[in-house]
């Protein structure tokens, strides 16, 4: 997950969760959490209601009446998916087995059925925040390589201490970028992976970004000069939000909230696309790593 696909689901969850109160927190994957027990995180929210939803970088922070934070880190694989129980929408009805599909209709006992009903809860279901009006918060994770942080109340929130600029904001402009990057060393397409400079962006928007300012991925931070910072700047912000309004890049089973997938997959320029022609330059995508990542690049458009 990198920015817009995060900014996505914080979308969808605010307009679900705000306001709601948290009945219970069952945690299936201790080994997620960060900084905290299962008991604490229990203590903390149990009782709370949600304030607030917001994205910082690729993070998830919610919010609680009694001043605490729930953090998630997403990473590759995680998901939401919120379920309003007592009231399943008809292809979710459909979607159940056979079995519980005729107990419904014998008991016509919606509200119990879909309360103990299995139908958004998979093995790959690690977090489940209980709502007091009977909606549920399901947070999935394939690969569970995502991380739940829980902050106290008053407890500083260290996750977002070392963080860097936000992409979308006003204030990342050329002046700034240049500020960050004239005495790095290091090449273009690790630096702007580096959450500490630029937030948000991971290695698909990185290739991508690099392509339509037409920089060479190799490039290092302080050799690049004031038209290519410009571009940099520029083709950063067109990217991100494209990526918004197409509702993300769906790879690595990227669903928002309420189970839509992106269309960004389309867009993509030269990330996966080794060996194609670049429609620009008719030069063929290349495929090589840097820092054990993949970097894709057009030789032609963003030659050193
Ligand atoms: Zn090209």
């Amino acid at each position: 997950m990198e920015l817009p696909e995060v900014e996505i689901i914080v979308t969808v969850l605010n307009k679900k969760i705000i306001g709601q109160q948290i009945e219970k927190v069952e945690i299936f994957k201790p080994q997620m959490l960060e900084r905290c027990t299962t008991q604490e995180v229990e203590d903390n929210l149990s009782g709370q209601t949600i304030t607030s939803c917001i994205r910082r970088g690729k993070l998830i922070l919610k919010g609680m009446s009694n001043g605490a934070h729930l953090i998630t880190h997403p990473r590759m694989t995680g998901i939401y998916h919120y379920y309003q129980g007592y009231k399943p929408p008809i292809q979710q009805v459909n979607k159940l087995d056979n079995q519980i599909k005729q107990k419904m209709l014998k008991s016509l006992n919606f509200k119990e059925i879909f309360a103990r009903s299995n139908v958004t809860t998979n093995k790959y279901t690690r977090m489940i925040l209980y709502f007091s009006r009977g909606g549920k918060l399901y947070y999935q994770d394939k690969r569970a390589l995502g991380k739940i942080f829980l902050y106290r109340p008053g407890e500083p929130i260290s996750a977002l201490a070392h963080l860097g600029v936000e992409p979308l904001t006003e204030e990342f402009t050329a002046k700034l970028l240049k500020e960050k990057l004239h005495n790095c060393r290091r090449q273009l397409k690790p630096l702007l992976l580096d959450q500490r400079i630029i937030v948000g962006i991971g290695n698909i928007y990185a290739a991508e970004i690099l392509y339509h300012a037409g920089i060479s991925p190799f490039k290092r931070g302080n050799e690049l000069n004031d038209e290519e910072l410009w571009r940099l700047v520029k083709a950063a912000k067109a990217i991100l939000k494209k990526a918004i309004a197409l509702r993300g890049t769906h790879i690595s089973d990227f669903k928002d909230p309420q189970g839509e997938e992106g269309e960004f997959w389309k867009e993509l320029c030269v990330y996966q696309q080794a060996g194609n022609l670049c429609s620009r330059c008719g030069h063929r995508i290349a495929h090589t790593r840097q820092q054990q990542r993949s970097t894709y690049f057009c030789p032609g458009c963003q030659a050193l």
